[in-house]
């Protein structure tokens, strides 16, 4: 594994499950903008180029482990990408408790868990970006999706009191809320629903990986330095005015 040699632009980066989909996308493009990167998977290892680690999110040791590998590897983290995340669609009525608690579980203390291990050394560092993947479920709410859109939504009040409390230490926290992105997630579902689905974006097309991945290398470079508590959306309009 070739990695960068640490200049001011190069960060040590951990995108959580960065293996495929978009986690994939945005750490290609951090990658080859000369970060080194870190990535949590599950077993399937990560792209070539960036230091791979198993970690499953629910498991707070693991999330600590995952963490110590890296940083014995590449440093300590400077920019956390939290971008695992699952869903168990069902209606509110059908909705068991375990497929609220699992997609929460995942979606926010996942991302809750690896902010906070994440802190102690961005604070040594006086120098942290958090860059949390939400949906536009979370502003929009989705039917069926009660579990995925409280868990997404909640990550707006996570980031904005890390932004209160850890901005004065120049650590900055920011959501990015995707739209419709073809992957597997979305893969899952029907060809009429994502004609539906597509129909209401007015850019008139599905977003790629590269379109959400864009957004978190700006937030990630020295072009994001002042933005934080800032929701910003990549769904080609689909979630204006929520
Ligand atoms: P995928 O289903 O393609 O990938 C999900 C990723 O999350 C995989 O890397 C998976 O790892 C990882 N993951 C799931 N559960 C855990 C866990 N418990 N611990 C560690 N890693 C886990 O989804 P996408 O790439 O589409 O989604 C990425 C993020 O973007 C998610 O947070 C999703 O909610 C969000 N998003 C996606 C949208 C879309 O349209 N696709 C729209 C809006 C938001 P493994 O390979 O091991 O299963």
């Amino acid at each position: 594994m070739q990695l960068s040699p640490s200049t001011p632009s190069s960060r040590t980066v951990l995108v959580t499950g960065g293996n495929r989909g978009i986690g994939l996308a945005i750490s290609e493009q951090l990658l080859a903008q000369g970060h080194r990167v870190a990535v949590t998977h599950r077993g399937s290892g990560g792209p070539a180029g960036a230091f791979g680690v198993t970690c499953d999110v629910t498991n707070p040791k693991d999330v600590d482990r995952a963490f110590t590998a890296v940083e014995e590897a590449i440093g300590p983290v400077e920019v956390l990408v939290s971008n695992a995340g699952v869903t168990s669609d069902a209606l509110l009525m059908r909705m068991r408790e375990d497929q609220f608690h699992g997609v929460v579980d995942t979606n926010l203390f996942g991302a809750w868990r690896c902010a906070r291990r994440a802190t102690p050394a961005m604070l040594r560092a006086r120098w942290g970006r958090m860059i949390f993947i939400s949906s536009v479920s979370a502003t929009s709410g989705t039917a069926g999706q009660a579990n995925y859109a409280a868990s997404k939504s909640a990550l707006i009040g996570l980031a904005r009191s890390i932004t209160r409390e850890l901005g004065p230490r120049n650590i900055t926290a920011n959501v990015v809320s995707p739209g419709w992105i073809d992957t597997e997630m979305t893969a899952v579902l029907s060809p009429s629903h994502r004609t539906e689905v597509i129909e209401q974006v007015p850019l008139g097309r599905a977003g790629t990986p590269e379109d959400v991945a864009g957004v978190v290398s700006w937030l990630a470079g020295e072009a994001g330095a002042y933005v934080s508590g800032a929701v910003i959306p990549v769904d080609g309009g689909l979630g204006m005015g929520c």
